[in-house]
């Protein structure tokens, strides 16, 4: 029996890819078990279909032809599987039905996405969250295999334990078996008599559970934090899907973000906006005293750098921006309105009378708002 794929085919080490599934749909149809009675037709055709699978998959024929791996992988291939590769799907392509051998139970759980609202101070600084999430545990009675602990599976009778029942189906090639998956055991090859009763079978219940989730400092609404292994138990014994908890950010009552700056408005009197002050600021790293220098306009923005939000990668932060807005006053009482007279008496300033400076200065401070 030839183990050479070239030789399996029966061509030459040269031969063209539309050579080889040439010589491949020749010998298929000599070599198939339902037309070829010899004892050894269905060895030999199963090495065909692998040899025609390295062979017609150029970068597979050339591992083959380097390593001489029978699967054409490359040289220090560290995956699982082997045995008959990719056969199951040449098998499937040319004759239909299910793949080689019986499936497993086993089956990855499903990523979970949840959403959690942090503070702005958070977002700042990163903080630990508890997180409460409802997800699929593996049961703990039957350890997610499904049946009633000491218990096995029995072998499915209709199939034999392949998981695949056959029946002939006639086509180009001659008659030829079609595979299909076993009703009788969804293709598991074994019946579980016995199911776990806590579980229902299912190997798998749903439990609420608390994680502590670390919160970097910078992240903003919409990231999304990526927990490997933290989603729901797999089905069976597999593997567990993954948790992603996305990010919302509460809107704060004083600041709003911008990328990694904050913003805040501080309304100053006219007055002091006139004569200068000092205006004290309940930030997130304490209270700031900020200096409002004499003659300070509406629109003005002081900056205080380094008090933003921390970047979420690399270091620094971002500043705060506080945005002054001078609050010219209103409900005046006669007195009021008369000192408010004798100053612009002393200015020399006329009512109705505007000057361009002032015009440039509005100007000015419409982009000023516009720009934040
Ligand atoms: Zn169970
Ligand atoms: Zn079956």
């Amino acid at each position: 029996m030839p183990t050479d794929y070239y030789e399996a085919l029966g061509v030459d080490r040269s031969a063209s890819t539309e050579d080889i599934k040439k010589a491949y749909r020749k010998k298929a149809r000599r070599l198939h078990p339902d037309v070829n009675q010899a004892d050894d037709a269905e060895e030999q055709f199963k090495i065909l279909g692998r040899a025609y699978e390295v062979l017609s998959d150029p970068q597979k024929r050339q591992s083959y032809d380097t390593t001489g791996d029978p699967n054409g992988r490359p040289a220090g291939f560290g995956g699982a599987g082997g045995g008959f590769g990719g056969f199951g799907d040449i098998f499937e392509t040319f004759f239909g039905g299910g793949s080689a051998g019986p499936a497993s139970r086993t089956r990855r759980g499903q990523d979970s996405l949840i959403r959690v609202r942090i503070d702005l101070r958070d977002a700042v600084f990163g903080v630990t969250k508890e997180v409460e999430v409802e997800t699929a545990v593996t049961c703990t009675v039957c350890n997610g295999s499904c049946m009633r602990p000491g218990t096995s599976p029995t072998t499915c009778p209709d199939c034999h334990g392949a998981g695949q029942t056959q029946r002939p189906m006639r086509s180009i090639l001659g008659t030829v078996i079609q595979t299909q998956t076993c009703p009788r055991c969804s293709g598991f090859g074994n019946i579980i008599e016995d199911p776990c009763q806590e579980c229902d079978g299912q190997g798998r219940a749903r439990e609420r559970k608390t994680l502590k989730v670390k919160v970097p400092a910078g992240v903003d609404r919409g990231n999304r934090i990526h927990l490997a292994g933290e989603g729901e138990a797999g089905i069976a014994g597999g593997p567990a899907g993954d948790l992603f908890i996305e990010i919302d950010i509460r809107p704060h009552s004083v600041f709003t973000r911008r990328g990694n700056d904050l913003h805040a408005t501080v309304n100053v009197p006219m007055t002091a906006a006139a004569l200068g002050t000092h205006i004290n600021l309940d930030t997130f790293d304490g209270e700031e005293s900020l200096e409002v220098r004499p003659g300070t306009q509406s629109g003005e923005v002081l900056t205080l750098r380094g008090k933003g939000v921390t970047h979420l990668r690399g270091t620094g932060r971002g500043d705060l921006k506080v945005h002054l807005k001078v609050e010219t006053p209103s409900r005046l009482s006669d007195k009021q309105k008369e000192l408010l007279r004798m100053l612009a008496e002393e200015r020399g300033e006329k009512p109705g009378e505007s000057s361009t400076e002032h015009k440039g200065m509005f100007a000015k401070l419409r982009e000023a708002w516009e720009s934040v």
